[in-house]
């Protein structure tokens, strides 16, 4: 789909001038450093950017360049990603900077090519970093940009097929001005999370209203379109508060996965036929190679991830004997409960601590 001229250069500048007066003064925007702008980029990928602001600020004060944060151990990196989720980004952005460092002197590219062949960088990221850090003609779509494109053009496919996605990076691309880039993709973006909501767009306030189709049809709530997904299957799980002594055991998740490279409270996922108590010792004397007597339900957490959600039982248990072998996890600790906050541990596990904390559990404070 292209765009003729006239509309496009109405567009750009109608886009450019609200993003000028109206645009959120936010961290990543005060720099052009591109390191920073892709710490900033990968944060933003599935959260808001009120969540982001806070995790940022820390994230860039301890790792403040490429070296840092190539140097440092991923254990205190995923610490610093605690409770963003989506943890598989913390652990591709660090073995990135770690390939920045050895294979491009430290120097984040300034190529679409060798960005994307960086760990985690898609073709989104590549072009957020080489437009807004370099200033380089590139285009970026994230789901703001195609709800805006697609409200704005009449863009009545669905959205999630592979051809319609082309159409909208063709489409991005057409209306991508000669200067001023940094600029005008960010003020796509802006549009789409300030006024080209998905829910009640504010259409009045809105620079391109005039070119928009949507709005003309008085359809923006029918755009865009996306197939609905599948239904979201919930699962049984069980975890062990472990105790030898004073000590309770924490197991580190392997390194690739869902969660990879999180501390947990062992346990796993009940099977058909089990109860809750029996699903837990089987998984923990496959996982782990031990035998533990199992005590009371502690409590029962909910908890939603991007595909599936889960019950989450935790039990107090007692350590029974067996020499710990890692079969399924990637490490372990027997640690006091008040050094669980040295270490990163998933949401779940996190309201399991909660109310541990309230129950006076142990030392904790
Ligand atoms: S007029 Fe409304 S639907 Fe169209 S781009 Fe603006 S906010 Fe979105």
């Amino acid at each position: 789909m292209r765009v003729n001229i006239p509309l496009k250069r109405q567009f750009q500048k109608k886009l450019l001038s609200w993003y000028n007066q109206r645009s959120r003064p936010l961290p990543w925007r005060e720099t052009r450093d591109p390191y920073k702008i892709w710490v900033s980029e990968v944060m933003l990928q599935q959260t808001q950017v009120k969540t982001v602001e806070a995790y940022y600020g820390r994230f860039i004060s301890r790792f403040p360049s490429v070296e840092d944060l190539a140097r440092a151990a991923p254990d205190e990196v995923m610490k610093y990603w605690e409770g963003l989720g989506y943890y598989g980004r913390a652990r591709h952005l660090h073995r990135a900077a770690r390939d920045v460092v050895d294979l491009f002197d430290g120097r984040v590219p300034d190529s679409f090519e060798d960005l994307i062949s960086l760990p985690g960088v898609g073709r989104y990221t590549a072009g957020a970093i080489l437009s807004i850090a370099f200033g380089k003609p590139e285009t970026v779509l994230d789901g703001n940009v195609i709800r805006v494109l697609s409200r704005i053009f009449h863009v009545t496919d669905d959205v999630r097929k592979a051809s319609t996605q082309k159409v909208l990076w063709s489409l991005s691309e057409s209306l991508l001005p000669k200067r001023c880039i940094r600029d005008h993709n960010q003020a796509l973006m802006e549009l789409g999370a300030l006024i080209c909501r998905a829910r009640n767009p504010a259409c009045s306030d809105c620079p391109v209203s005039r070119i928009c189709e949507a709005n003309r049809l008085s359809i923006q709530s029918e755009l865009p379109v996306k197939s609905p997904r599948k239904p979201v299957p919930h699962y049984q799980v069980t975890a062990g508060i472990i105790w030898r002594g004073d000590r309770l055991l924490i197991t580190r998740r392997p390194p690739k996965g869902l969660l990879g490279g999180l501390w947990e409270f062992p346990g796993g996922k009940l099977e058909q036929g089990e109860d809750l108590e029996g699903c837990l010792k089987r998984e923990i004397r496959e996982e782990l190679g031990i035998n533990i007597e199992v005590g009371a339900c502690l409590t029962s957490v909910e908890h939603a991830y991007t595909h599936f959600r889960i019950t989450l039982h935790a039990f107090d248990c007692r350590y029974r004997g067996g020499r710990i072998r890692l079969i399924g996890a990637d490490d372990y600790r027997w640690i006091l409960p008040r050094e669980l906050d040295g270490f990163a541990l998933p949401a779940a596990d996190h309201k399991i601590i909660d109310l541990l904390k309230s129950r006076k559990y142990g030392d904790m404070e």
